[in-house]
């Protein structure tokens, strides 16, 4: 009897946690080929090459964090082994990050045909989650390149940072085209954000197979109200930290830049729209109305675990600067409410790991306007919606909604983001009665500091698997770097 057994791996006594579902069902996951063979209440241990005992865990689908920065300020290569150690330890099984040509990053310019084959040479290898790109145009000739993107580098959404007109990563910045690293003659403003979504719909037109899955997405913040208001803030000089930079990025910043990304994205018949990291009441405000304005257009809306978990009253100060800012705690209240109400369609760390030498001034490390901006959390994206969800009266399923099914689907992860037979074995177990107290020491991130430290979350990830095979076990990360390329449609 030398038959091989029907599956390599049965997770037993799993409380399977689904998108979309109304139950948790205690059932056994048997897991074949790095897929995900059957849901059974009982499945025989005999049929198992390995057997693990869950022990009524809850079992999410493995999150795909859609909003990450690796590579950001840190060399790509290092930063793919800390940080995706950093998303695996929080049961982010798919990583998707932004990319773009100029400062930071790569730190180089040139057309995306001859950057990506070097971005992802430096990927293969060094994530320990599965990877995907999300890239921004930042020049014509990169929006020449969107249709090629598509079919060459499985790259289906592309973005618009709207506040660069003016502004650098950190704050103003008088030479826009030193640091986008772009020719001297084209500007990178809302003409510019026009023919960039006129290129994302012909790429939709040249590949009508995949138009539901290719999209553009926004950072919404308006340059010209930044510059006007951060001018004001620093002259007054009467307020610091986190509030500061509130003032200097007020939100309706964010609220008429979502109304000129939508009145675009009408005119261009660009359909596909994702307002990335809403902040604000004023911001989702104006997303509502747009929505209403322009039905045709299927709006997404992202929030991010930071600006749902910190306000300006928070005791991490410039460690929590990031771009658009956290907020007083009404908007953050008003974040959970859109959240309940199924206003907000994914949540995501956007996670830029910046080590504190790099994050704040080393002579005033409290000047809010000398910190750089971003800081990671992918680490403490599922244990703290868990934990404040939970008080809040949300669903374990709609939780997987937020962070699984609903990103997978927009950006094109078709095997990714649920717990059914056919889908990869991206599963993480959490023991929602195990309590921990943030400390980043305790983080396998390389960033040596949080702004969520001292937080209490009621939630622990206790395991990872990624494909089927275990990633991360209790604190411990398994095994060598072994993510693949996303590359989209899977
Ligand atoms: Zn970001």
């Amino acid at each position: 009897m030398t038959n091989s057994p029907a599956y390599d791996l049965i997770i037993k006594n799993t409380r399977v946690v689904r998108p979309g579902k109304s139950t948790v069902d205690l059932l056994d996951i048997g897991v074949k080929d790095g897929k995900i063979a059957c849901l059974s209440p009982e499945l025989s241990p005999e049929d198992a090459g390995q057997v693990v005992d869950a022990q009524n865990k809850l079992a999410f689908p493995g999150l795909v964090d859609a909003h990450m920065h690796t590579g950001i300020y840190n060399p790509l290569a290092e930063d793919a082994r800390t940080e995706s150690r950093a998303a695996a330890m929080g049961g982010v099984t798919s990583s998707l990050n932004y990319m773009r040509t100029g400062q930071y990053y790569m730190n180089k310019g040139g057309p995306y045909r001859d950057f990506m084959p070097e971005v992802l040479e430096i990927s293969d290898g060094n994530f320990y989650v599965d990877y995907g790109y999300h890239l921004a145009p930042m020049m014509n000739e990169h929006i020449r390149e969107i249709p090629d993107l598509v079919d060459k580098f499985g790259v289906t959404s592309f973005k618009i940072f709207m506040f660069y007109g003016s502004h650098g990563l950190h704050g103003r910045s008088s030479d826009q085209s030193d640091f986008l690293m772009t020719p001297k003659d084209e500007k990178y403003d809302y003409a510019h954000f026009e023919f960039v979504m006129r290129g994302v719909k012909k790429a939709m037109e040249q590949h009508p197979d995949k138009k539901d899955v290719i999209s553009c997405s926004l950072h919404c913040e308006t340059a010209e109200i930044m510059t006007a208001y951060t001018r004001m803030v620093e002259e007054d000089g009467t307020l610091t930290g986190l509030r500061a930079y509130h003032e200097s990025r007020p939100p309706h910043s964010e609220g008429l830049a979502i109304a000129i990304a939508s009145y675009l994205a009408h005119e261009t018949d660009c359909v596909n729209i994702n307002l990335l990291h809403l902040t604000s009441r004023k911001a989702l405000d104006s997303a509502e109305r747009m929505a209403l304005a322009f039905p045709h257009i299927n709006f997404r809306k992202e929030v991010t675990i930071g600006h749902l978990m910190l306000d300006v009253d928070s005791p991490c100060g410039c460690h929590a600067k990031v771009n658009p800012p956290i907020r007083p705690r009404a908007d953050v209240e008003a974040l959970w409410q859109a959240v309940l109400d199924r206003k907000v369609d994914w949540i995501v760390s956007d996670h830029a790991c910046c080590k504190e030498e790099m994050k704040v001034d080393n002579q005033q490390p409290d000047k809010i306007f000398l910190a750089k901006s971003g800081f990671g959390g992918t680490e403490y994206l599922l244990s703290a919606l868990i934990s404040e969800g939970s008080k809040r009266g949300m669903s374990y399923s709609h939780m997987a909604e937020l962070v699984s099914g609903n990103p997978a689907r927009r950006y094109g992860l078709t095997t990714k983001g649920d717990i059914a037979p056919g889908y990869d074995a991206d599963i993480v177990l959490v023991d929602p009665a195990e309590g921990f107290v943030v400390h980043a020491e305790n983080s396998q991130s390389a960033q040596g500091y949080t702004p969520f430290e001292g937080q209490e979350l009621s939630a622990t990830v206790k395991q990872t698997y990624l494909r089927g095979r275990l990633i991360y076990d209790n604190g411990t990360i398994i095994g060598d770097p072994e993510g693949r390329y996303l590359k989209r449609p899977l």
